[in-house]
């Protein structure tokens, strides 16, 4: 891996968009810190969504990154049509209809893409517009296919804007046809994580997983919290899932949000007891969609966010049509650096339970993190086949370095989202000795050792079965 490419242990995902996909700003952005590309299946459309996977891969290739690559299924997201121009200016006040029966959103006409609206919704409710941001009140039932609304707090509207009906109770598959199909060019492609919107129940995830497995398909699952049913669930839906996303956006809408800060808290510290990636999104640094520098109040979300031990913070229209994608990712790598220097980020080893089944493997990984701050390792080296290893010794929040070797290929990218986790292919299985100076030796060549480093390294031995890890060793670089 190459030193010009910054590196923070809280890692940053960008979403893709006309501002960010072509390979010149491809690398821009990677170079600056971003880990993971997200593709958003609610925007742009499958050709450009490949060209921008191929643009992903040529660019880690020429890099040597492991940037992962994450696809988010829409759900069962309300969202307007088309308008006109792109941008539609609604004034507080004005009466709007909103109809699904027109093609194009202009005037006073909002066209919305649920062709239940009518009957669904009783004067009195409200919309909300663009995650929260445009608030309407309906007034009228106007026919089976159109209702009037007062704007109560008005703004710019442009296409394709979600919109959210927070007292209207609609019992919809969180799994949609679009996602089902969207999921098929998922699978086909080779994402390594794909993100459930609306999940409310355990059952959403494992439904999702039931597919992945029938078709081979090697993506592990994020569970986007954004439903107070999912707060409810929390526990049930940590424990199906691989990863959990707190998505503000559409949470902040779908109960008060006042509360989301607090739930937020709350499910970071449950996800890394349960040693689960999680990601914190939506409006972090919404002011550079058109300013170069954020608020002090972004800069201390962000900083909030890796305080609260989020593995990986988001960006959205930031990157993805924001005027300042370069600046944005820049900006949250300050932060995120400047923020790491905290003592409070780290250490959230928990003592693992005697009753789990990887109860020795996990008292070793346990043994690692809390041996690292003693003797003041620089890093942690640890050999895995199926990550477990990795995330087990990222949510001890150890302050080193990890570095996780592993013949799998698949995990490379995947453990992109996990805190602080750095992978290197490695599949020279000899004896330990030879693995742990090997792996020593590719580090070092790196210019991530030097000779005098104490290092950890976790294994499991003997090197040629697959078994769980069983041993932890101290070594000095270079003796
Ligand atoms: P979600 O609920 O999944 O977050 P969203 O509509 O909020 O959906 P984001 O990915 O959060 O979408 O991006 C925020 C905004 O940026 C979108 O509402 C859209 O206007 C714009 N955007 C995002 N991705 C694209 C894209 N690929 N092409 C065009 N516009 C995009
Ligand atoms: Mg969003
Ligand atoms: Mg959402």
């Amino acid at each position: 891996m190459s030193n010009s490419i910054k590196y923070n242990k809280t890692k940053i995902i960008a979403t893709m968009g006309p501002a960010t996909s072509d390979i010149p700003m491809l690398k821009k952005i990677i170079r600056a810190g971003v880990d993971v590309c997200r593709i958003n299946f609610s925007h742009g459309d499958w050709d450009t969504h490949l060209q921008v996977i191929n643009n992903i891969r040529q660019v880690n290739e020429e890099l040597g990154t492991h940037v992962a690559i994450l696809g988010d299924l829409q759900g069962p997201k309300l969202r307007i049509g088309k308008v006109e121009n792109d941008k539609m200016l609604l004034n507080d006040g004005e009466i709007m209809v909103l109809t699904t029966e027109a093609t194009l959103s202009s005037g006073n006409t909002i066209y919305v893409k649920y062709s239940t609206l009518a009957r669904d919704v009783k004067v009195g409710e409200r919309v909300l517009l663009d995650d929260g941001k445009l608030e309407l009140e309906f007034t009228k039932r106007v026919n089976a296919s159109a209702v009037e609304a007062k704007v109560i707090n008005g703004g710019y509207l442009s296409s394709n804007k979600g919109f959210n009906l927070p007292s209207s109770d609609m019992s919809v598959a969180s799994l949609t046809e679009k996602d089902r199909k969207d999921l098929e060019f998922i699978m086909k492609n080779d994402f390594d994580w794909i993100a459930l919107s609306f999940v409310r129940e355990e059952k959403d995830i494992l439904e999702l997983k039931d597919i992945l497995k029938k078709n081979n398909c090697d993506a592990h699952v994020v569970a986007k919290i954004e439903k107070p049913q999912a707060v409810d669930n929390i526990d049930g839906i940590i424990d199906a899932t691989d990863a959990i996303m707190v998505a503000r956006g559409d949470l902040g809408v779908e109960m008060p949000m006042e509360q989301v800060p607090m739930i937020q808290k709350r499910i970071v510290s449950k996800c890394i007891e349960a040693s689960k990636p999680v990601i914190i999104a939506t409006q972090m640094m919404e002011s550079m969609i058109t300013s170069p520098t954020p608020t002090r109040a972004e800069a201390n979300d962000v900083a909030n966010a890796v305080m609260d031990g989020a593995d990986a913070v988001m960006l959205s229209a930031e990157t993805s049509v924001g005027q300042y994608p370069l600046k944005a990712v820049e900006a949250v790598e300050k932060i995120l650096g400047s923020t790491e220097l905290g003592w409070d980020v780290y250490n959230k080893i928990k003592k693992p339970d005697p009753s789990s089944a990887s109860f020795l493997s996990d008292r070793i990984c346990y043994a690692t993190v809390s041996m690292s701050q003693g003797i003041e390792a620089k890093a942690i080296l640890s050999m895995t086949q199926t990550g477990y290893t990795a995330y087990k010794i990222a949510s001890g929040r150890p302050n080193c370095d990890i570095f996780i070797f592993t013949a799998n290929k698949n995990l490379l990218s995947r453990l992109s989202l996990v805190w602080n986790v750095r992978a290197y292919f490695y599949d020279s299985r000899t004896n330990t000795d030879d693995t742990i100076k090997g792996v020593i030796n590719i580090l070092q060549e790196d210019g991530l050792l030097k000779d005098g480093d104490v290092v950890i390294n976790t294994a499991a031995m003997p090197v040629v079965e697959n078994r769980k890890t069983n041993a932890l060793k101290i070594s000095t670089v270079g003796e």
